[in-house]
């Protein structure tokens, strides 16, 4: 069995953003040479998000919307962790929903989507650097 490991960092301009990753993965799993097996993706921070779904800007901004409307950044008052002198209460939830990683199958040197399926960087405590683990295994 095969395995590759790399690191991909961000630093988004805002507190909140979503990145499409699709490109890196793949470049990932060309340099790895593995054609049969899984990826796993996963954000290594707990106010960020890799999740599945449409490259569509106004699916973003509904995302944004809902997060928002579910978890507002202000008043930071509304949040106990912030009383641990934190302002990213609202990060934490937004992730929790969002999801921590996704895992993708591989066959024939391909990641094995279905339709319009594509990888997403989620930030919800930006403008600072962050990463997210690729781990690939398989033959
Ligand atoms: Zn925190």
């Amino acid at each position: 069995m095969k395995s590759y490991r790399k690191e991909l960092w961000f630093n988004t301009p805002q507190r909140m953003g979503f990145i499409n990753i699709t490109g890196e993965v793949e470049a990932c799993l060309r340099n790895s040479g593995i054609r049969e097996g899984l990826a796993l993706v996963n954000a290594m921070h707990i106010t960020a998000s890799v999740f599945i779904n449409d490259d569509e800007r106004g699916l973003h901004g509904d995302f944004e919307t809902w997060l928002e409307e579910l978890a507002p950044h202000a008043p930071l008052s509304r949040y106990r962790h912030n009383q641990t002198g934190e302002d990213n209460g609202d990060a934490h939830l937004k992730r929790q929903i969002m999801g921590r990683e996704v895992v993708v199958a591989i066959t024939a040197g391909k990641l094995d989507f279905g339709p319009w399926e594509q990888i997403f960087y989620g930030e919800f405590d930006g403008r600072r650097k962050k990463r997210v683990l690729v781990k690939i295994i398989g033959e």
